[in-house]
């Protein structure tokens, strides 16, 4: 009886992502309050919002928006660590829909064609067993419908983390990280690049810059969180 009630309590978690306290009736990951609670940006429907200008400085994008302020030790950063280092793929698709509801109601997303996770390196996606980001576009597109294409960017090079780095060494260290594998999957499209966390923006500049050099493509940017 132990062993099979802490083997439901692993697969089905009772605990709430946010403030730990058991979740009631048909509440899912996150408790009513924490739900309330969101830290949410409102950035979809704003043209030349923070994370929108703080792009553009660095690659030629349409347009950017995050769904959450990313605060440590706030609810918002157990939502990123649960979804990354844990694989949560319940809360990642959660966070995904309600990232494609703001993008379907900004007025500003309409012409998206296609969605594309920003990658992992080939080594780190084998350790971690999924990319958290491709996890979030699957949320997006049940709400959003746009079809997810993965495969087509690849990071060429493990560029290790970026938390301990200044902003010139992150972007001296993904300058090149990643290249265009499947250009025909994206040619003439209007790209929604998507990523868990956007702190600088080289990363995603990044990758911005490799699909706009393919013939035709428009990028826009989507994130769980802007630090
Ligand atoms: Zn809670």
């Amino acid at each position: 009886m132990g062993l099979t009630s802490d083997l439901l309590h692993f697969l089905f978690p009772t605990q709430c992502v946010g403030c730990g306290e058991i979740l009631v009736g048909g509440e899912r990951q996150l408790c009513a309050q924490c739900l309330m609670d969101l830290p949410l940006t409102g950035f979809a429907p704003q043209a030349g919002n923070q994370a929108e200008r703080q792009l553009k400085a660095m690659a030629d994008i349409e347009a950017a928006t995050s769904l959450m302020h990313f605060g440590r030790g706030e609810i918002s950063q157990r939502v990123v660590h649960s979804i990354k280092y844990h694989g949560n793929s319940e809360l990642a698709l959660m966070m995904g829909r309600q990232l494609g509801i703001a993008l379907q109601g900004s007025g500003r997303f309409g012409d998206v064609e296609v969605l594309v996770p920003v990658p992992l390196h080939a080594w780190r996606r084998l350790k971690r067993g999924y990319n958290q980001s491709r996890l979030l576009c699957e949320g997006i597109a049940q709400v959003f419908s746009c079809p997810v294409v993965g495969g087509a960017v690849r990071r060429a090079r493990n560029t290790g983390s970026q938390t301990h780095k200044s902003p010139t060494e992150r972007r001296e260290n993904v300058a090149g990280a990643f290249s265009v594998v499947r250009p025909e999957a994206v040619a003439g499209r209007h790209v929604l690049l998507v990523d868990d966390v956007m702190t600088t923006g080289a990363t995603l500049a990044a990758c911005a810059g490799v699909l706009l050099a393919v013939e035709g493509v428009k990028v826009s940017v989507a994130t769980l969180c802007v630090a």
